[in-house]
């Protein structure tokens, strides 16, 4: 079939091996943040249509974010494509050994929508790093950003080395998959997806990254810092109207703060988005009729505490509290992704486990509390993929630790050097020189058992 005739291309062009040197990788992604600098007009306008993102937000949890792992893939380039020494053991000196970084192939990233520029292109500027083709495929639910996003990739690079490709993923993906062995796939979205990408990843055993989401506990204990807690969470769960796969899905309060804690929440989402949000600068909107009545029909699933509105025409929910949430009902069985925020309360360690097990291995958890052993028991007892003391969603924005879930939310992880590496096939090489040849390895081994495990130990 022609209609993915440049697969083909791909694959000839990263055979002739052009996508290999320093220079060339660095130019690349020189090019790359270039026309990213040159359309943050385009790229804030796109996302403003799809999610009402304000051009603050656009920088902070969109291009900032992007061209700040770009910056860090340049400055560290040429180092990480250096061969990294290793030590040679006593039985094979004196051998050296060392790890050669060599690109994977002709790679595939998929997208999601809601951060519809930095989830797609970070990956992207990885793969370009570490010397790759790209296939590179953004949401259709977040058109707008999909079509600045084609025309600059387009401008920039030809379609033998990156190419976008739009539609419907459950079509394409699997369509391409049929055609075209890729050599490494990185997913960003949701867990069912995930799930059948893997499938058919392995029946080629192709290496997939899968950024998935899950449901995120937020723990506050009695002696957190409750203004504060109120404000980091109002925050975490509101940026982006909700739809962030780190945002605290939940919240667990010990039930000596609940009462102060439900206050502060309410006084800090009107301090930052009015009492009538769907007025507010920065509050954005449901990216479509789909998620709005999922949405809508989690309000009725618990008795509201605060907020609760909504307007279908404008794809508005305001932030919204909910108390006596049966654990039973859908909104505790999926990932909320929208401003709901469920609140349990607990007494012991115990009681808040039971609630966290029920949805495990979330991708993000957060805890505020001021004791270091109630820390240390939280972050051994939880099984999760990234998080934070005292804050909700920013360990994302910190491109020195690497992303990325664990178990049901994810495999592999990326940002700062992982981005590189998620990229890159490590070969493992010895090389030992010919000068010296002794007879001990060599058959008959007969009388050698004294030497061999003096050398094998
Ligand atoms: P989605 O899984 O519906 O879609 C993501 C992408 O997959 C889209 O580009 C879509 O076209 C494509 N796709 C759809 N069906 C496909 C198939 N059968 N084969 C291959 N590709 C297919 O996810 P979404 O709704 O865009 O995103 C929301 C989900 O993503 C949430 O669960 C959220 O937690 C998760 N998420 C995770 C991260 C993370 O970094 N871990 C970040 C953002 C979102």
């Amino acid at each position: 079939m022609e209609a993915f005739g440049f697969l083909k291309d791909q694959r000839s062009f990263f055979e002739s091996g052009q996508t290999r040197g320093y220079a060339f990788r660095k130019q690349q992604l020189l090019a790359l943040k270039k026309v990213i600098v040159a359309n943050e007009k385009a790229i804030n306008s796109a996302l403003s249509s799809d999610l009402k993102k304000t051009p603050e937000e656009c920088w902070v949890t969109e291009t900032g974010l992007l061209i700040q792992e770009l910056n860090h893939l340049i400055s560290h380039l040429r180092e990480w494509m250096r061969p990294e020494p290793v030590e040679t053991n006593l039985l094979n000196l004196p051998s050296s050994s060392y790890l050669l970084p060599s690109p994977k192939g002709v790679v595939l990233i998929i997208g999601p929508w809601n951060f519809p520029l930095q989830l797609l292109l970070i990956p992207v500027a990885g793969a370009i790093a570490a010397g790759n083709c790209v296939v590179m495929k953004p949401s259709e639910f977040a058109p707008a950003t999909a079509a600045v996003v084609e025309q600059i990739m387009s401008a920039v690079f030809p379609s033998n080395y990156v190419k976008l490709i739009q539609g419907d993923g459950a079509e394409l993906v699997p369509a391409m998959m049929k055609e075209f062995r890729f050599d490494h796939i990185f997913y960003t979205g949701s867990i069912p997806v995930g799930r059948s990408i893997y499938m058919e990843a392995a029946k080629e055993l192709i290496p997939v990254t899968l950024e998935l989401g899950g449901k995120d506990p937020c723990v506050v204990e009695s002696d957190a810092n409750i203004k504060v807690a109120a404000r980091r969470i109002a925050l975490g769960k509101l940026t982006n109207s909700g739809q962030m796969c780190v945002c605290p899905d939940y919240l667990l309060v010990h039930t000596d703060v609940k009462e102060e804690l439900i206050s502060q929440l309410i006084i800090a989402i009107e301090k930052f988005y009015t009492s009538d949000p769907s007025a507010a600068y920065g509050y954005g909107k449901i990216i479509n009729e789909k998620r709005f009545d999922k949405l809508v029909s989690y309000l009725s699933q618990g008795r509201l505490v605060y907020g609760g509105k909504y307007d279908r025409s404008s794809l508005f929910v305001g932030p919204a509290l909910l108390e006596d949430v049966s654990l039973d009902a859908a909104i505790m069985k999926e990932e909320i992704f929208g401003p709901i925020l469920p609140i349990f309360s607990f007494r012991t360690t115990e009681e808040a486990m039971t609630i966290i097990r029920k949805n495990p291995n979330p991708l993000s958890f957060y805890l505020f509390t001021s004791n270091r052993e109630t820390e240390k028991e939280w972050l051994e007892r939880v099984q999760f993929g990234a998080g934070c003391i005292n804050n909700t969603a920013w360990q994302f924005s910190n491109h020195h630790l690497p992303f990325g879930g664990v178990g049901q939310s994810g495999i592999g992880a990326y940002h700062g050097r992982q981005t590189f590496d998620v990229f890159t096939h490590k070969k493992s090489i010895m090389k030992t020189p010919t000068w010296f040849d002794p007879a001990i390895k060599y058959p008959p081994l007969k009388g050698k058992l004294g030497i061999l495990k003096f050398f094998v130990r």
